[in-house]
């Protein structure tokens, strides 16, 4: 495997000149998939001069709408010509069963469709302000945008910021998390290939170094981030400088709450799916479960057996259930985080360990876990492990659920079961999260907002919110016939 270049700058493919070399592996087995040299300082500070230059010139900012949701549109047909070898470098890049990488190219060609719509709505509106006076407000690309994304959905996370950050009118430099640089590059392939002028769309391969030189650079206007915690409070710290506008999508402990007026075997096998799709490496996974304590006891037995028979292997196996963690520093993690919750009391229902497979043991794997007997003081209750790893706790009444699922630092999502839909609609209204799923866990639609409050994030992605981010309204106030102020005497 080989890729067209390190960087995509003003059109071509170059290599960086870092002199340091980035190994991307194979998580199912550990295999190297490619080697590049990281991006350098200066590496980022041509590509950001090439989509400065871009913008400047106005060949993309300038250009009808129409012309710019043409680009986009043809982009979601050759993703759809290349759906399938796309959704195989995303399985290789990530591990994630081929299944749900064929589910994240087809979200992505909707989201690029859903913004080429958007891009010929330019939100103008008119205010009454006088008869001598025209006044309007005409919505303006944000400028030069630099957009960090990370390891667990890279083709998806990029296509949320690109799609509407170019319907927009904005030039763009792309930073992908160094595990997984595969599919975005062929992304940015493709937009070139769609008819994206030459320096709209950069992309810069490297590790967190080249991610901060970029979000730092006095020549970018906007930083949309998708990462952990951390590292969007260094980013936010680094916009700080220029007073960049800035949107960040960060982590999530997000709460799954099971009245006890369910269907158990259905709410077991939504919250398996909600816990450990993707390894539980998913911002918005349910990875705390709290549970009425009539059903309790059934809910676990059913997550026991399930989170058991969840058959780990390669993704590129149709037969596999869940694939690996993205890598051994991830599982480490997860190791360190299952050791200190049973250190802190918490019971071990399932997993807890790799695989006893001898065919995995060379890829980056660990079984769904589920942890029973947790409380809200336990660490893995309240930090985002990122893993797969499920936290199971109990509650008594409506006032107590809720109070669990918003005793969080996070706010990203959360979801509630139960057959009272006058219920439903209370707990839904009480949670401080962006999204709340009723009777369902995970589905997303890319008309509608995506996004954290608390230390989830800042802003909005998807809908027409997720446009607004990347545009700079402006009032326009004309007088037609010029006067004296009158203030001065
Ligand atoms: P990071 O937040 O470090 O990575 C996200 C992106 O930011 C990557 O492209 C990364 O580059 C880049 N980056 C790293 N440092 C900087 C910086 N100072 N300035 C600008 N960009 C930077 O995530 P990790 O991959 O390290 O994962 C750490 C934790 O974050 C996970 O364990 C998980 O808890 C959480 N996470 C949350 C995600 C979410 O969707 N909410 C997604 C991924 C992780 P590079 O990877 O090349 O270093």
């Amino acid at each position: 495997m080989s890729l067209p270049g390190s960087l995509f700058i003003d059109g071509t493919w170059q290599d960086a000149r870092s002199g340091r070399l980035l190994h991307v592996l194979d998580p199912a087995d550990g295999s190297l998939v490619v080697a590049h040299e990281a991006a350098a300082a200066s590496d980022v500070d041509r590509a950001v001069a090439a989509a400065r230059a871009a913008f400047e010139a106005g060949k993309w900012s300038g250009a009808p709408a129409e012309e710019r949701a043409g680009v986009l549109r043809r982009t979601a047909d050759l993703l759809v010509r290349d759906r399938e070898h796309v959704a195989l470098l995303e399985t290789q890049d990530t591990g994630k069963p081929l299944r749900e990488s064929r589910v994240d190219v087809d979200d992505v060609v909707a989201v690029l469709r859903y913004y080429a719509g958007l891009a010929l709505d330019d939100v103008a509106h008119r205010v009454d302000a006088g008869p001598d006076v025209d006044s309007r407000v005409v919505a303006e690309p944000a400028g030069v945008c630099a957009l960090v994304t990370p390891w667990n959905y890279p083709l998806l996370s990029v296509a949320w910021k690109l799609a509407p950050a170019l319907a927009a009118g904005c030039t763009a430099v792309v930073k992908p998390s160094e595990l997984t640089p595969l599919t975005t590059a062929h992304l940015v392939a493709l937009l070139a290939e769609a008819g994206a002028p030459s320096g709209v769309v950069g992309l810069v391969l490297g590790d967190g170094e080249a991610g901060a030189a970029l979000v730092a650079h006095p020549d970018v206007d906007l930083v949309s981030f998708t990462g952990g915690t951390a590292t969007g409070r260094a980013v936010l710290r680094a916009a700080a400088a220029t007073v960049k506008r800035v949107h960040c999508e960060l982590g999530g402990k997000n709460p799954n709450v099971v009245f006890a007026d369910v269907d158990v075997d259905v709410v077991v096998d939504n919250a398996l799916h909600a816990a450990f799709l993707h390894a539980g490496q998913v911002c918005s996974a349910g990875s705390r479960l709290l549970v009425h304590a009539d059903v309790h006891d059934a809910v676990v037995t059913g997550l026991t057996a399930g989170a058991e028979a969840i058959r780990l292997g390669d993704g590129r196996d149709e037969r596999t259930q869940s694939g690996p963690m993205i890598s051994g520093a991830q599982r480490a993690r997860t190791e360190a985080a299952v050791a200190g919750a049973l250190a802190e009391g918490a019971v071990l229902a399932a997993g807890g360990r790799r695989p006893d497979d001898p065919a995995l043991a060379d890829g980056f794997f660990h079984r769904p876990t589920v942890l029973t007997g947790c409380s809200r003081n336990m660490a893995v209750v309240r930090e985002e492990v990122f893993g797969p790893v499920l936290t199971v706790e109990a509650f008594t009444d409506e006032q107590e659920a809720v109070a669990l699922a918003n005793d969080t630092v996070y706010g990203l999502a959360g979801a509630v079961w139960t057959a009272d839909l006058d219920r439903a609609d209370r707990v839904a209204a009480a949670l401080r999260c962006g999204t709340v799923w009723v009777n369902d866990f995970h589905p997303y639609v890319p008309g509608a907002e995506w996004g954290g409050r608390k230390q989830s994030g800042v802003g909005r992605e998807l809908g027409p919110t997720g446009l607004a981010e990347y545009r700079e309204l402006k009032h326009v106030w004309r007088r037609r016939t010029p006067g004296r102020s009158g203030w001065l005497g």
